[in-house]
């Protein structure tokens, strides 16, 4: 009785068997791959370690409350300090800043560094906080796809403010109409990247992202970002889950509109409930026989995919702290050539991650691990031999403009990661990093659901599903699934 297969062992999945484990279920992670985290993961190289994938860390207490519904206290296994600065941002015309979390501090330095009126930015944060209070509890801690979420108190007030929203306008259109200076407006554009999209065409309701560094604030795991999914497995080990690695599912199992459970290769595994949190794409193109694939789902937009450089340096730059990011002058051309054309804009904005300004032993002494990362497009079959060529040259390039210092000689170590790569070691389709876009104004509700309708016992959690991709959203996805899932007696 009680018995649930977990397709994958992302954060999502490692957060849906938690708590489907702490409901009383039976639980069974099967992974493809030979280690748990899917992209939040981490490898080292020369000395160096590397987080393979996400650097960014908001909302930690989704992770803390993992803990506390297995009824463990989160300090004892997962420790994160918060950050008194963001990020450091570097303009091509000499322009830099660094962005104080404190939203006052950071009105005065956007004030004293970019000319931006204080009031205009305390303002913008404030809606991006009041926005962030009313979508949350709608769009994304409870399903779009039932009633009950519309019928709910938080379901009839977010209705009834939705036109705050500005659902209609793009997050472009409402900056511009918000600062006075063209790199406020590029700085907070930029937030649309945080899910993969284009601030060109994503509706100004991401603009609640903001809310989650200046309101919330950004946070730095002990270990580094890796330490999330470690910790997690560790849990799931001590609560008594069971992971089986090296292990492609090839099927789930359905009989009349039921789950029964899941196949790899020639083996069977019974279950009541089974999760994906393989990319829903795959799940029904590979997984689901007999199951069509929701035309909204096959025609949705990819989000943007990524192009990373994983350098060991050896040097050290005190001008650079944990984020850094060195933007484009041209933003809309570059979003252009990444969603329009499908190809990597000569000049791109790059973030540059070095995790060991915080964290001492991720690099030899005096020297950093550089994570250099672009955003590009998703995988159309592009050449992308000759496109990471190209984009190596011109990233160094940048860097050499802005920094003054030709970093060839500094690199030590070097591993890439393409879209190719990412595609082919999470199954997300195309490489992309986060799902689907948000660039339609309906994406949110075009987002495959939790739930299979029609077929009983099997969900969906992770980033190509409600609410969506990055680590905040993958949780609030699993806390979604085991909330329509009764607990066993
Ligand atoms: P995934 O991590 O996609 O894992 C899915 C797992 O399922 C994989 O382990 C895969 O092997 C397994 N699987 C798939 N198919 C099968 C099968 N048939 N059988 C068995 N197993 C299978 N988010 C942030 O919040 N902050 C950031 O700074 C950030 N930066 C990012 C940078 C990069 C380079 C990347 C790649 C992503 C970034 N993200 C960031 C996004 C974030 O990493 C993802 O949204 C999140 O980790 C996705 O988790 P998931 O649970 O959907 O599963």
């Amino acid at each position: 009785m009680g018995k649930v297969v977990v397709i994958g062992s992302g954060v999502a999945g490692l957060a849906c068997a938690i708590r489907l484990k702490a409901k009383g279920y039976e639980v069974t992670v099967v992974e493809a791959n030979s280690y748990p985290g899917g992209k939040l993961t981490e490898f080292t190289s020369n000395g160096y370690r590397f987080d393979a994938g996400p650097s960014l860390f908001t909302m930690p207490t989704y992770v803390d409350e993992l803990f506390e519904i297995s009824n463990e206290d989160p300090r004892e296994y997962f420790n994160y300090k918060k950050l008194t600065h963001s990020c450091n941002y570097f303009y091509e015309d000499g322009t830099r800043l660094t962005a104080p979390s404190d939203p006052n501090e950071f009105a005065t330095v956007m004030h004293d560094r970019l000319g931006e009126n204080r009031r205009s930015v305390l303002r913008f944060l404030r809606k991006s906080g009041r926005m962030f209070r009313i979508t949350a509890p709608v769009f994304l801690e409870k399903s779009l796809h039932k009633w009950s979420t519309y019928f709910s108190f938080s379901g009839i007030r977010g209705i009834l403010n939705l036109w705050r929203l500005r659902m209609f306008s793009s997050m472009d259109s409402v900056n511009r109409s918000s600062f006075s200076s063209y790199k406020t407006v590029q700085f907070f554009n930029r937030f649309a990247t945080y899910n993969g999209s284009n601030p060109y065409k994503a509706p100004a309701t991401l603009n609640v992202i903001p809310h989650l560094e200046f309101g919330y604030g950004t946070f730095l795991p002990e270990n580094g970002m890796h330490d999330i999914t470690a910790s997690l497995y560790q849990l799931a080990l001590r609560k008594g889950i069971q992971f089986e690695f090296n292990t492609n599912v090839t099927e789930i199992v359905i009989d009349q509109k039921k789950v029964k459970g899941i196949k790899a290769g020639e083996r069977t595994i019974d279950a009541e409930l089974v999760v994906s949190n393989m990319d829903v794409y795959h799940t029904y193109k590979r997984l689901m026989k007999g199951f069509e694939l929701p035309q909204r789902i096959e025609e949705a937009e990819p989000s943007s995919s990524a192009l990373i450089f994983y350098w060991g340096i050896k040097g050290s730059f005190p001008e650079l702290d944990l984020h850094n990011v060195f933007f484009t002058r041209e933003y809309a051309k570059e979003f252009e050539s990444i969603f329009n054309y499908g190809s990597i804009y000569p000049d791109p904005t790059i973030y540059i991650n070095i995790t060991s300004k915080h964290v001492s032993k991720d690099a030899p002494e005096g020297c950093e691990n550089w994570f250099v990362m672009i955003n590009v497009p998703a995988n159309k079959g592009q050449d992308w031999d000759t496109m990471v060529t190209r984009a190596r040259i011109n990233i160094l390039e940048k860097l050499r403009r802005i920094l003054g210092k030709d970093l060839k000689p500094y690199i030590e170590t070097e591993e890439v990661l393409d879209p190719v790569k990412i595609e082919s070691r999470t199954s997300s389709r195309k490489g992309s990093l986060y799902g689907s876009s948000s660039n339609s104004r309906f994406s949110a509700f075009f987002r495959h659901p939790n739930f299979k309708s029609g077929v009983k016992g099997l969900y969906f959690c992770g980033g190509s599903v409600h609410p969506g991709g990055g680590i905040p959203l993958c949780l609030l996805g699993a806390k979604i699934v085991a909330s329509m899932v009764k607990p066993i007696k």
